[in-house]
């Protein structure tokens, strides 16, 4: 199967899915229906659009750290949108009033047009509310299918093995891959990711949040071309590819 995609730079070829970031590791998948994956925003230093704002269908949270649940009760309980994550993350947001889709890695939730694959992610979970810590549960990552695309979002993680697998089994067309370094993978072992993960196009996230992840992401650019031939697509934040598969 070959993918088209666009960036701002290019035109646009009536996108099939269209894949925004948000900033840090906040990204819309829109296809037919509307999926946000980590949705941080009010107090992420490095977002513009803020909760208040967004629509969606469904929020996907993959671990409990406050840059990643950032503002899913709020946001869930305005518009009434499920949520997917782990189990013991989805028994803390439906005590919090929030609709969960729990679920575990390796499982999978299909609903309206969207599959949605739970992967392992190398990194820890847990949910500080107002200094009181919540079983989070593991830390993931995850597969989305939809509209003939196959995007691999990998939460925050460290440089782990199994990404061969993960290459393997779902052949993501698109990987999104932190490089932020001290609290996931770094330029250089995610670039050693993409090399393993085997995608057609790599977004960089996770970097220049805050000034301990700062990263160069033409770092990354430059050793993801030592070890694959996938395009790297830096986005800015709120910006976005539009991503079509010929046979679908
Ligand atoms: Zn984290």
């Amino acid at each position: 199967m070959k993918i088209y995609y666009s960036d701002e730079s290019h035109i646009l070829i009536m996108g099939k899915v269209r894949l925004t970031w948000l900033g840090h590791s906040c990204f819309e998948v829109r296809s037919r229906s509307r999926l946000l994956i980590d949705p941080f925003l009010d107090n992420n230093p490095a977002a513009t659009v803020r909760s208040g704002e967004v629509e969606t269908d469904f929020i996907a949270v993959t671990h409990g750290h406050f840059d990643h649940l950032g503002d899913t009760v709020s946001i869930a309980r305005r518009i009434g949108c499920r949520v997917f994550c782990i189990h013991e993350l989805s028994q803390y947001l439906r005590s919090r009033g929030v609709l969960t889709e729990g679920m575990n890695i390796g499982g999978t939730i299909k609903l309206q047009d969207l599959a949605v694959t739970m992967t392992p992610a190398c990194h820890s979970s847990s949910i500080d509310e107002a200094g009181h810590l919540f079983d989070g549960g593991k830390a993931a990552g995850f597969i989305i299918r939809t509209g003939g695309v196959c995007i691999y979002h990998a939460g925050d993680t460290g440089l782990f093995r199994d990404m061969q697998l993960i290459g393997d089994l779902y052949k993501p067309d698109v990987a999104i891959i932190p490089i932020g370094g001290r609290y996931t993978m770094d330029a250089n072992d995610a670039a050693l990711a993409v090399g393993m993960l085997r995608p057609k196009i790599t977004i960089p996230m996770h970097y220049n949040t805050y000034e301990h992840i700062s990263q160069d992401p033409h770092i990354f650019s430059s050793e993801v071309k030592k070890v694959s031939d996938a395009n790297v697509v830096i986005l800015d934040v709120n910006g976005h590819i539009c991503i079509k598969a010929k046979d679908c």
